[in-house]
């Protein structure tokens, strides 16, 4: 298997940075949309199995946990109120809720975790090289 990425005319590059995120976000790879793009949950591939791009690059770190906690906080925030104000004990309440949330976090981070890592490419952030389809102009 050749070590060098294949030239953007030989893959299909994503016609966007929301397309590019649907690919990360179905834990393909954003450049090609072919190949895994982790090989454990949340361990990236060193490079991609089909268009060779070398995701050791990536630097998402801890915001794909912070948009989780954003996103499941404020998903769960109305149901706490809910429960507590109709009467639930706050045992009762964080004894439904902690697990839910628990669920709802380890669910959603690997999907967000490679929306992430796929902005971070679109865009050429960190180490990535941007990279567009040469009949389109950069967006
Ligand atoms: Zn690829």
């Amino acid at each position: 298997m050749p070590s060098q990425r294949l030239s953007p005319e030989l893959i299909t590059l994503p016609d966007g940075w929301i397309p590019a995120l649907i690919r990360g976000a179905r834990c393909r790879c954003p450049r090609c949309g072919e190949a895994a793009l982790f090989r454990k949950w949340l361990k990236p591939v060193e490079r991609c199995g089909h268009c060779r791009q070398d995701w050791s690059l990536q630097q998402a770190d801890d915001f794909p946990a912070y948009i989780g906690i954003f996103v499941v906080g404020h998903l769960l925030a109305p149901v706490v109120i809910a429960m507590i104000s109709g009467g639930a004990s706050a045992w009762l309440t964080l004894a439904i809720i902690l697990p839910i949330a628990i669920i709802l976090l380890l669910v959603t981070l690997q999907p967000t975790k490679g929306a992430v890592i796929a902005f971070l490419w679109w865009h050429g952030i960190g180490a990535f090289r941007q990279e567009r389809r040469t009949q389109d102009p950069p967006q």
